[in-house]
């Protein structure tokens, strides 16, 4: 049994924790330990705990760009909850923390006449996890809008980066090559009349319904390369309705691979090597993961 002692105000703890449907592709084991960081100020302890039991650290944010192994996590899967998951605007400035899920914070910047975050609203992401990987959509980056980076590093040190240092591109941060965690972050958006941005709320809803398929997935399974568009390869390949075991090329979106009930990691990453294969054979293009497979050797 691994406890704490003394307990720390604000850290939830618990032992083989399903890890499936904290994801929104559904597949995957359990944690070894799974915590739930409610207090900034139970952070540092549960980091150094887990450096000292020498337990692998794991954010989980929604789960919703990650390919939990079959095994489950050998170390410690952490979410950022309670205090982290508050957000407070002054002026045109909005704090985050990291725990914030994207949708509420477009949703609540709306609601005080604050507009930019409309083209990111229907991403299925926490803030802190789209800060990671610079989440986009419709021709908009949470890099564009940010305005300072909050990270913690795994010895508990804390800092507050300026997003223009921190090198970033499509889907990519060189916060994904680090092992700090992105605990919040500040945003400047700006006025816009409210049925405006009620308006392009609406059309990104509609526009995502009529895109992405109901059934259990990860969205974009691959990244664009450069100058092309992953679904179109792969419709071209003809891979929609491919299967592995319970994982399907969607017949909706080809670069998305759904969950049709039972789907393993194995499935997932069996049907993504075909898709990957079909690509390079028919047109010579490598095309490269964009959802994060922890655990696996690149
Ligand atoms: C239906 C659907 C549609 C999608 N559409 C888009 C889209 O339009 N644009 C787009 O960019 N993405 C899209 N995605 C992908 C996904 O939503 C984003 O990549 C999202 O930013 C992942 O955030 P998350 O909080 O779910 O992170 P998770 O999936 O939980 O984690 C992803 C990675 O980030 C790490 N991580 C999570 N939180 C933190 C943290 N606080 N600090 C450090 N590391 C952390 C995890 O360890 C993991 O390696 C879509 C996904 C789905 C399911």
């Amino acid at each position: 049994m691994i406890s704490i002692d003394p307990p720390v105000e604000g850290l939830e703890l618990r032992e083989g924790e399903p890890l499936a449907p904290r994801t929104t592709l559904r597949v995957g084991g359990k944690a070894r330990l799974f915590a739930e960081v409610k207090k900034r100020s139970a952070l540092g302890p549960f980091l150094r705990f887990a450096a000292e039991k020498g337990l692998p650290l794991l954010a989980l944010g929604k789960g919703s760009n990650v390919l939990i192994p079959d095994e489950g996590w050998p170390g410690a899967v952490f979410v950022l909850a309670g205090e982290f998951r508050e957000w407070r605007c002054a002026g045109d400035l909005v704090q985050a923390g990291a725990g914030v899920s994207l949708m509420s914070l477009a949703v609540g910047a709306a609601a005080q006449g604050l507009s930019g975050l409309e083209d990111l609203s229907g991403i299925p992401s926490t803030f802190g996890g789209a800060i990671r990987i610079n989440a986009g959509a419709y021709g908009t980056e949470l890099f564009d809008l940010l305005v300072a980076v909050e990270v913690v590093s795994p010895d508990g040190s804390e800092a507050r980066l300026d997003p223009s240092a921190v090198r970033h591109g499509y889907r990519y941060t060189e916060l994904m090559e680090k092992s700090d965690i992105v605990t919040g972050g500040t945003l400047r958006l700006w006025p816009r009349p409210p049925e405006e941005i009620a308006g392009r709320l609406a059309m990104v809803r509609s526009r995502r319904q009529a895109a992405l398929p109901s059934e259990p997935n990860a969205g974009s399974i691959f990244k664009n390369p450069p100058g092309l568009i992953a679904g179109k390869l792969l419709d071209e390949c003809g891979l929609k309705g491919k299967r592995c075991g319970g994982a399907e090329v969607s017949a909706k979106h080809a670069n998305v691979i759904v969950n049709t009930g039972g789907a393993t990691a194995r499935d997932v990453r069996e049907l993504m090597a075909a898709m990957q294969g079909a690509v390079h054979e028919r047109f010579g293009v490598t095309l490269v993961p964009e959802i994060e497979l922890p655990g696996s050797r690149p």
